[in-house]
């Protein structure tokens, strides 16, 4: 197919150079030339806008910070919906909302542009494997169209039709919304019990053998007791976005989300303390900083 990609940030740059090695022919751009330099040494091409990326292309992929960048590129003054010839797709992996996508689709007219909404979870690591989760939202028949593409960047077992325009975008939320959330109950749950003198490793095991065990508790949060590392591959900026996304969500639907606005302050408290770069998990260095109180295991656990 012929693909152009546009945002080439931390997972962008990985999920573009996938499809690159599926065998697709691949133009990129981004605000930021420099991105595209390993892409461009392993044969890609280079268009000066959104709307250059999508000229004479079946498929434009965006993977973008969020709702305000998609719009900019899109609509903006060179966007890319100018670009695009009819009968091509767009398909939107940036974790976003339906607003936009709806502009375009009502722009575009019938038969004119294709629009899917496909976020994706599993991180850079995913991104770089190309085992991606991903959550697609549109008519069922382009997101067929679509899957060998998708294969690309994806773990086929989990490339799933979640519904209707703007279905993916949900599932994203809501998964990202839980996750923050086990980010900023876990660091409570662990500070409170090791401040009342049980050692972590033991505090962990256990609650991992009981009925409060978690994906994340297993798994993330290692990261931190292990290394010390909150994790900048996913900045405090971006999942304070995806909060706040969510918590307009829960608005927009009527929906009563006491500990979800919660859990967005708690977020936007870590962004004001230590910067829009800063990694997801940094609500738990806050509670470890306010209470001088670090939470780290001596040995690696299995
Ligand atoms: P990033 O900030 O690293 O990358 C975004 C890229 O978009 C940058 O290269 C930036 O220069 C480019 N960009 C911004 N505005 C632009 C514009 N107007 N025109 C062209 N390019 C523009 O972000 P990321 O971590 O790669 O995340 C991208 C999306 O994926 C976000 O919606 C994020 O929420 C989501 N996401 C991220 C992760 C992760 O682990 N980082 C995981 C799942 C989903």
């Amino acid at each position: 197919m012929k693909v152009g990609f546009i945002g080439l940030g931390h997972m962008g740059a990985p999920m573009s150079s996938n499809v690159l090695a599926a065998g697709h022919d691949l133009v990129v751009h981004d605000v930021r030339p420099d991105a595209a330099a390993g892409l461009l040494a392993a044969g890609a091409s280079w268009a000066g806008s959104p709307r250059e990326a999508g000229a004479d292309r079946d498929v434009v992929i965006t993977m973008l910070p969020g709702p305000s960048q998609v719009e900019e590129v899109l609509l903006g003054p060179g966007g890319l919906l100018a670009g695009l010839p009819a009968g091509a797709t767009w398909v939107d992996m940036s974790t976003s909302v339906p607003a936009v996508a709806d502009k375009v689709r009502a722009l575009a007219g019938s038969g004119g542009v294709a629009v899917l909404d496909a976020p994706v979870a599993g991180g850079i690591t995913g991104a770089r494997d190309g085992t991606l989760q991903i959550f697609v939202g549109g008519a069922a028949e382009d997101c067929q169209r679509m899957r060998p593409l998708l294969e690309a960047m994806g773990d086929t077992g989990r490339i799933l039709h979640v519904g209707p325009h703007g279905a993916g975008y949900t599932v994203k939320l809501m998964l990202n919304l839980l996750w923050f959330a086990s980010v900023t109950l876990t660091a409570e749950a662990l500070t409170i019990g090791v401040r009342a003198g049980v050692d972590v490793a033991t505090l962990r095991r256990s609650l991992l053998a009981s009925a409060a065990a978690s994906h994340f508790l297993e798994h993330d949060v290692l990261s931190v007791l292990e290394r010390g590392d909150f994790d900048d591959s996913f900045a405090l900026a971006l999942a304070c976005k995806d909060l706040g996304l969510a918590v307009d969500l829960a608005r927009q639907t009527g929906v009563p989300a006491e500990m979800s606005a919660m859990v967005e302050q708690i977020y936007r408290r870590a962004r004001a303390q230590y910067g829009d770069e800063g990694g997801q998990m940094l609500p738990i260095k806050l509670l470890e900083d306010l209470t001088s109180t670090q939470l780290r295991l001596s040995s690696p656990q299995e």
